[in-house]
């Protein structure tokens, strides 16, 4: 049973002034919300395992995994795969046998364990607003006006000026009730 429908008029006409009326179609989006960003982004297996998560208990013994993992953690938003690359040839010229992934195993291990991948969508180059929901069929930003693509809009494969990554907030959640530790501190963190 939808409730929040029940609440709102189902006749109520659009708006006419422009911003009233894009907080209703947003709205209406957030209502009619779906799968469909991460099942067009993500291949059916990633997709399949985000809706049946992994329920055992991962456990980091491969101290070369372990090593791995912190340091791709460690880094901030802005370093940069170069970055982590120049850290793992560091480390294996100084031990030749380091097993250390690559940044991409890194990635995909991660992927594994927590369940968490990114969501890609494109963005104005001002910042102003991503091209998602009320904008998403947009080629200009309707605040600034700058093109959406660097090439012909009407092409497939357009590529966006500029875009934002989103890490979705079920699977990590997900991922914080897997683990006891982190369980443990989402409960210290409720009972305040
Ligand atoms: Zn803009």
């Amino acid at each position: 049973m939808d409730h929040g429908r029940d609440l709102a008029c189902p006749t109520a006409p659009l708006a006419t002034l422009e911003t009233l009326a894009s907080a209703q179609q947003m709205i209406e989006q957030i209502r009619n919300a779906s799968f469909s960003d991460e099942e067009d982004q993500w291949n059916p297996a990633d997709f399949e395992s985000f809706l049946h998560p992994p329920h055992e208990q991962f456990n980091l013994v491969d101290p070369q995994l372990h090593l791995s993992l912190s340091i791709y953690l460690s880094l901030s938003a802005h370093s940069s795969e170069a970055t982590f690359n120049a850290m793992r040839k560091n480390i294996k010229e100084c031990y030749p046998d380091s097993t250390m992934l690559s940044f991409n195993q890194v990635r995909n291990q991660l992927k594994s364990i927590s369940g968490v991948l990114p969501l890609y969508f494109n963005m104005c180059i001002n910042s102003c607003v991503s091209f998602t929901g009320t904008y998403s069929k947009h080629k200009k930003c309707p605040f600034c006006g700058k093109d959406r693509f660097k090439t012909s809009p009407n092409v497939n494969t357009a590529i966006p000026r500029r875009q934002f990554t989103t890490l979705p907030i079920g699977p990590q959640l997900q991922a914080l009730w897997q683990h006891p530790a982190t369980v443990a501190k989402l409960r210290d963190h409720l009972k305040r």
